[in-house]
C-alpha cells in the first residue's frame, strides 16, 4: 500500500511540481475542481491591471489597434491552436461555448442541406449523457428551423457506432463526458461519421489542456470548447471554435454580425464574410475577460501536453486506487473507466449521499463539485496538483464518512 512518504517522494521527482508557483492558490485548500473552473495564474492579476489601467484607463479607444484589442480573437486561437491539435488560422476564442455550438451546427446543417446526398438528413446525432447546454442548443436550433430535424440520443458510448447510420445529418459529441470523465475515440467516431456521410462537431469543454487533443489529424470538421476549464482563463471567459481548413471558405452561420465581416469598418450594409476563421466571430468582445485568457494558455508554453497528460492519468490511477483500499467499507462506486484511453482529467464516483458528503469535504477545504445523480466529481489537474495533495484529500474523504460526518439533510445551493 502507498504511504504518504511515497507521495512525498513522487512529488519531489515530480518535473511538472514547480508549475504550482505559476498559480495563486489559498493556502490549506486542495482544489479538485479545475475541470469546472481552472485556478487563477498568477500572471492574471497582472495582465487584468494592466488593461484596466493602463488599456482602457489611459489609452481608451485606441487600445483597439495600440493594445492590439481587435486581434485578440485570433492572437488567443493561434497561441491555443497546438493544444488541439489546430494550426494557424484555424481557431478563435470568443462567445461562449453554448453559441459556438450555434454556430458550429448551424453551419454543419447547413452544408449538409446544400449537398444532394445528404439534403434530406434530417438525423443529429448526440449521447443523452451529454452536457445539457449542448443537447438544449441542437433541440432549440432544430425547433427554430422547423424543417424536422431532431436529436437522436444514444444511452452508452458503445451504442454509438451503431446509431451513426445514413440518416444523421451532423454528429455532436463531446469528447470527455462532465459527468462520467469518459473520454471518446475521436478518430474511429470520426472517420465512421464521414464513412456514412455525416459531419461531426467535436465538444472540447473537458478535453481542452487536459489531454492531447489532434483535430487535424482526425480530420473533424468544427470544434469548440471553454477557457475557464482546464485552460484556467477566468470565470466565464469567453470560448473558443475550431473550423477545418477544409470548410472556412465555405461555412457560414446565421449570428453574422460585424465583427465576422470580412472589412467591419467599411460600414458596409452587405454582410461579406471574412475570408477566414474570423468569420466565426460575432459582435465586440469582452475584452477585460478575454485579456484572461492569455495568462491561463501561457503557463502551457512552460510544459507540453504529453507530459501533462502523463501526470493526470498518475495522480487519478493514484486518487482511484486511494479510495478504493482506504474507504472499502462505504458505498462508493467508480463511475469513470479505468482504462486510461477512456479516461479525461477527473474521476467520478458515486455516494448515495453524494452532495452531503461534497459539501463536508469542501468545509474541510478538499473542494470538488457534485453532479446529479449522486456523482461527486474529483479534477486531477496535473498543473497545480500533487501526489501528496491526493493523499491528503483521499485522508480527509475516508474521515469523513468513517465518522459520518456530513448532514444528509441539508438544502442545496444554486450552483452544486
Ligand atoms: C462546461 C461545458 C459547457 C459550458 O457551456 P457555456 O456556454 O460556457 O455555459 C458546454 N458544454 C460542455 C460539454 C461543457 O462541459
Amino acid at each position: 500500500m502507498i504511504s504518504r512518504n511515497d507521495c512525498i517522494q513522487m512529488d519531489q521527482a515530480d518535473d511538472l511540481a514547480n508549475l504550482k508557483n505559476e498559480f495563486s492558490l489559498p493556502d490549506n485548500v486542495i482544489y479538485l475542481d479545475g475541470n469546472s473552473l481552472g485556478a487563477r495564474p498568477k500572471a492574471a492579476l497582472t495582465r487584468a491591471q494592466e488593461v484596466v489601467t493602463q488599456e482602457w484607463g489611459m489609452d481608451l479607444i485606441r487600445s483597439w489597434n495600440k493594445a492590439g484589442w481587435f486581434d485578440l480573437p485570433s492572437r488567443l486561437g493561434d497561441q491555443l491552436a497546438p493544444l488541439i491539435g489546430a494550426g494557424r488560422d484555424e481557431v478563435v476564442v470568443t462567445d461562449s461555448t453554448s453559441i459556438n455550438l450555434f454556430k458550429a451546427l448551424a453551419a454543419a446543417l447547413h452544408m449538409q442541406a446544400a449537398q444532394a446526398q445528404t439534403a434530406s438528413r434530417r438525423v443529429i446525432v448526440t449521447e443523452r449523457s451529454n452536457f445539457p447546454t449542448d443537447v438544449y442548443i441542437a433541440q432549440g436550433l432544430s425547433r427554430w428551423l422547423d424543417r424536422g430535424y431532431h436529436l437522436r440520443l444514444v444511452d452508452a458510448p458503445e451504442d454509438l457506432h451503431a446509431a451513426i447510420d445514413r440518416d444523421v445529418a451532423v454528429v455532436m459529441l463531446t469528447h470527455v463526458n462532465y459527468r462520467s470523465g469518459h473520454l471518446l475515440d475521436m478518430k474511429t467516431l470520426t472517420a465512421h461519421a464521414h464513412a456514412q456521410g455525416a459531419m461531426m462537431i467535436w465538444d472540447l469543454a473537458h478535453s481542452a489542456g487536459a489531454l492531447p487533443v489532434a483535430l487535424n489529424d482526425a480530420n473533424a470538421d468544427f470544434a469548440v470548447g471553454c477557457t475557464y476549464k482546464y485552460l484556467n482563463g477566468g470565470p466565464g471567459s469567453p470560448a473558443f471554435i475550431w473550423v477545418a481548413p477544409k470548410h472556412q471558405t465555405q461555412f457560414s452561420h446565421p449570428l453574422s454580425g460585424w465583427w465576422g465581416h470580412a472589412t467591419p469598418f467599411t460600414m458596409d450594409p452587405r454582410f461579406t464574410p471574412d475570408p477566414g476563421i474570423r468569420r466565426a466571430l460575432c459582435g465586440t468582445q469582452p475584452i477585460v475577460s478575454l485579456a484572461m485568457v492569455q495568462a491561463g494558455l501561457d503557463v502551457f508554453a512552460k510544459t507540453n501536453i504529453e507530459a501533462l497528460r502523463r501526470k493526470s492519468l498518475a495522480l487519478s490511477d493514484l486518487f482511484i486506487e486511494l479510495v478504493e483500499a482506504r474507504c472499502a467499507a462505504h458505498p462508493l462506486a467508480l463511475v469513470t473507466p479505468r482504462n486510461h484511453a477512456q479516461r479525461g482529467s477527473h474521476v467520478s464516483i458515486t455516494h448515495p449521499q453524494g452532495y452531503a458528503v461534497m459539501q463536508a469535504l469542501i468545509a474541510r477545504s478538499v473542494i470538488g463539485d457534485y453532479r446529479e445523480p449522486e456523482i461527486m466529481r474529483f479534477g486531477l489537474t496535473p498543473l497545480y496538483l500533487g501526489f501528496t495533495d491526493v493523499w491528503d484529500a483521499v485522508e480527509v474523504l475516508r474521515d469523513i464518512l468513517d465518522r459520518q460526518d456530513f448532514n444528509a439533510n441539508q438544502s442545496r445551493d444554486a450552483v452544486t
